[in-house]
């Protein structure tokens, strides 16, 4: 019988070749019998089989149907099997779908999965599928369905691939997410098939939860091999980031130890008050009334629709939800930092996995809905993960169903969890089961004052994230946490990990002495950074922040911003699902205005395209997106996106609040000159005031005509990261040679430099708000070339301002002058050390 349970146990008489149905209910009719006759199932089953057809479509693709009985008549299932039908010419299972292999299905529980599994691998490889059609070997056939490598293990001892080298892994904290998404990173550049042997355990370099399940830590030996025509570079770039990583995993662990080292700044309550205690995962002292989040609804409906349809809703989420991920990484990497970006990085591959988007398929092909079956698939995977009693896989598991949940949001906005839009106005210590990272990321520091979690661990992605934020956090403080009341008034100790519920006034007080005199160290610390950036003779360079959203701007000032030089307003676009309205996007341009009280804000208007893809928006895809219809070329072409953005742009001004108005991606005088045409035609709409017109200067067409251009606009702010990747011809997004995008290149220098002459030519002002004007020795170089105004990621500015302070002027001219001379960008490095 061909059992699926006795995996290589398909006999013959249940494959029959060659064989011509009349139609798809003849071919069923005989399946069925093949099933009768091997004694799998009872003879209704056929007709059970055909009532599926009616409420599901069990056509998988490329040729491959899979007729199965209704879940209710599994008791017309007296075993586990599989017929196969192959069909050379093909048989019509739907208009326009032709069936050559029909492989019924009699399962009593889920056990078919197993043969499901092994259908959608093959549906991947196409000419082994295809040969499948037409063997006259029914061992073919039967070697397909029944090989299953995960399935036979235990019984074939594993082997290394052809190519391979040893090593003992020695990341002090083990094989966790952000370094194992390097590794399949890396192996993914290569065709050759890549394998990690552990003991007995192997895994595809490629598969980022595969990886994970080794659960390797410090000291174990792995063994890596590789198989295919570039196997050798493959190895030797992997063993290559491998050690490039040990470096800084070890650098990380020896910083984390030192930090655990160093006194703990602590506070004692008076007395010996009443506290729950948890895990201490972020330090600082807050005192708040508590905000319980609910459990969200766990349930999520089963709407069954056609299976080919369902493949595509899924196809389409996981690609929103790839690009959503992507924006955050973009974002939290601009706001927070590269390692923090990781984070998001490394969840975007969960996204890659194929034995999860299996999985799902499995589950639609049973006939479940798109949700149901993803929210099963997420939860069994993280399940497994849990439950293998590791630290580091409990943590990835969290990152896992955080994965899910997005994507769900984006099958159905209702079941993304939706709970945190409903935070009370007056700033609150939130108490949750679990946070997702992406939802502690999303925090707003205004209306949140700590965290404390039922579960969760410190070395999880939240509580990293919460540290990186300044936000007080507790986790791991049992289920007891979420006894307690909305509205409790409660001092969470994030140093001690203790919560307080209804601290005495002597408590109260204590602990507000004490915040206050945390404030008064860091308002200390923060004199400096609010110092302007004037060097020793006198010259001043305005220091702006890059910030997207309002709610980072209170941080930015924190750290001495004297106004936003880069709103990049497509992330408005790219975090949500959809296209914000002009009234939407005028509450966030006036909530950015608000926030920075008078100070400058130069708001740029939508530059989509290049990396900067936008799902919703449906634009054609291009072969060399960085080349095409990008920034400006896509706002010329797309008034429904321009007109409502400049609207609500004006309408912004009219408050007197300071706004200038950036265009990305300029290349010529005639887009200058168009933009300002439909700008001063809405200004007269919106009967707003004029607003400074500047451009982008990007791509070096811009900066060799800058005298030209700066007779139309306004103002230039240098985006140096794309002036680098165009004038270099380096894809900014290529790791391979990252390091050699450098945006200190003489060439790069030289069309700085002429920006800058062009300008002064007009008298207009110049300004850099690339990566590059928030490393010291660059933002000093910068300064010397005759930029007058820099603006960085919040983080970089103090360091940026004690560099500039510590410098003359004339110096600073004088090693521009010799940096526009030096022959490498490594030349031009090496001048620091004559600063
Ligand atoms: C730049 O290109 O330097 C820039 C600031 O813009 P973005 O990074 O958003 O492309
Ligand atoms: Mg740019």
């Amino acid at each position: 019988m061909g059992s699926v349970d006795t995996v290589g146990a398909l006999p013959r008489d249940l494959v029959r070749l060659a064989v011509s149905p009349r139609d798809k209910a003849d071919a069923i009719a005989q399946a069925a019998q093949m099933l009768v006759a091997a004694g799998c199932v009872e003879a209704g089953y056929a007709q059970s089989m055909i009532r599926r057809e009616g409420v599901a479509n069990t056509f998988l693709g490329h040729g491959v149907a899979i007729p199965h009985g209704m879940a209710e008549d599994r008791a017309l299932v007296r075993a586990n099997g599989i017929a196969v039908l192959q069909v050379p010419d093909g048989v019509e299972w739907n208009p326009g779908q032709s069936a050559r292999l029909v492989v019924a299905i009699a399962a009593q529980s889920d056990t078919h999965i197993a043969i499901l599994r092994r259908l959608t691998r093959l549906l991947q490889d196409e000419d082994r599928l295809g040969g499948l059609f037409v063997t006259s070997d029914p061992g073919d056939v039967i070697t397909a369905l029944t090989t299953d490598p995960e399935v036979n293990a235990p019984a074939v001892p594993v082997s290394d691939l052809a190519k391979r080298f040893e090593w003992v892994l020695d990341y002090p904290n083990g094989l966790h997410a952000r370094p194992a998404a390097r590794w399949v990173d890396t192996a993914k550049g290569y065709a050759a098939r890549c394998q990690i042997r552990h003991g007995d355990e192997v895994a595809d370099v490629k598969n980022l939860v595969a990886l994970l399940r080794l659960g390797l830590t410090q000291g174990e030996r792995i063994s890596v091999s590789a198989e295919g025509p570039d196997a050798d570079q493959a190895l030797s770039r992997l063993k290559a980031t491998m050690l490039e990583l040990s470096v800084q995993e070890r650098a990380d662990a020896a910083l984390a130890a030192r930090r655990a080292k160093q006194p703990v700044i602590g506070w004692h309550p008076p007395g010996a008050p009443m506290a729950l205690a948890g895990i201490a995962a972020a330090p600082g002292l807050a005192i708040g009334r508590l905000h319980v989040l609910a459990a969200a609804d766990r349930s999520v409906p089963d709407h069954p629709v056609p299976l080919s349809e369902g493949g595509n809703i899924l196809h389409e989420a996981l690609s929103a939800t790839r690009l959503q991920l992507k924006a955050l990484a973009d974002d939290t990497a601009r706001r927070l930092g590269p390692s923090e970006a990781g984070i998001f990085k490394a969840q975007g591959e969960l996204l890659n996995d194929t034995d999860l988007i299996t999985l799902t398929c499995q589950l639609m092909v049973e006939g479940h809905g798109v949700a149901w079956s993803w929210d099963q698939a997420i939860e069994r995977m993280a399940g497994k993960l849990a439950a293998l009693g590791n630290a580091l896989l409990v943590a990835r598991a969290a990152d896992l169903r955080d994965v899910g949940r997005r994507v769900l949001g984006q099958l159905d906005p209702g079941l993304g969890g939706a709970s945190l839009h409903d935070l009370p106005d007056e700033p609150c210590i939130l108490i949750a089961g679990d946070l997702a990272p992406s939802e502690t990321a999303g925090l707003d520091p205004s209306r949140v004052v700590g965290l404390a979690t039922a579960q969760g661990g410190p070395t999880a992605h939240t509580a990293i994230l919460a540290r990186t934020m300044g936000l007080p956090a507790m986790v791991a403080a049992g289920p007891g946490l979420l006894a307690f009341e909305s509205g409790t008034l409660a001092i969470l100790d994030g140093y001690g990990g203790r919560l307080y519920p209804d601290p005495s006034p002597e408590a109260l007080s204590s602990a507000r002495a004490f915040i206050a005199e945390q404030d008064l160290r860091r308002a200390r610390e923060e004199e400096r950074r609010s110092l302007p950036a004037s060097t020793r003779d006198g010259h001043r360079v305005e220091i702006a922040a890059n910030v997207n959203f309002a709610d980072q701007a209170a941080f930015a000032l924190s750290q001495g911003a004297e106004g936003v030089g880069l709103m990049r307003t497509e992330f408005l676009f790219l975090e949500r699902g959809d296209t914000p309205d002009e009234e939407a996007q005028l509450a966030a341009y006036t909530a950015m205005q608000d926030a920075l009280n008078g100070r400058p804000l130069i708001v740029r208007a939508l530059d989509i395209g290049g990396d900067k893809q936008v799902a919703h928006l449906d634009l054609p895809r291009e072969d060399n997106p960085f080349l095409g219809v990008r920034g400006a070329r896509l706002l010329l072409r797309r008034p429904d996106l321009l007109d409502p953005q400049l609207r609500a742009l004006y309408r912004a001004a009219k408050s007197g609040k300071p706004l200038s108005i950036m265009f990305p991606m300029i290349t010529s005088v005639p887009e200058i000159i168009a933009l300002r045409g439909i700008c001063e035609r809405i200004r007269a709409e919106v009967e707003g005031p004029e607003v400074a017109l500047g451009i982008m200067v990007e791509v070096p067409a811009a900066a060799l005509a800058a005298d030209v251009l700066a007779r139309h606009a306004d103002f230039f702010s240098i985006g140096t990261n794309d002036l680098t990747q165009y004038t270099l011809a380096i894809d900014r997004q290529n790791p391979e040679l990252a390091a050699e995008a450098d945006s200190l290149h003489p060439a790069v220098l030289r069309l700085i430099r002429m920006t800058v002459d062009g300008a002064a030519a007009h008298g207009r002002w110049v300004g850099i708000c690339g990566g590059i004007a928030g490393d010291p020795f660059g933002a000093a170089l910068l300064t010397g070339l005759g930029v007058q105004e820099l603006s960085m990621t919040p983080r970089d500015i103090p360091a940026v301002k004690e560099r500039l302070r510590d410098c003359d002027a004339t110096a600073l001219r004088a090693l521009a002058e010799r940096a526009l001379t030096c022959e490498t960008a490594a030349d031009v490095r090496a001048l620091e050390a004559d600063l």
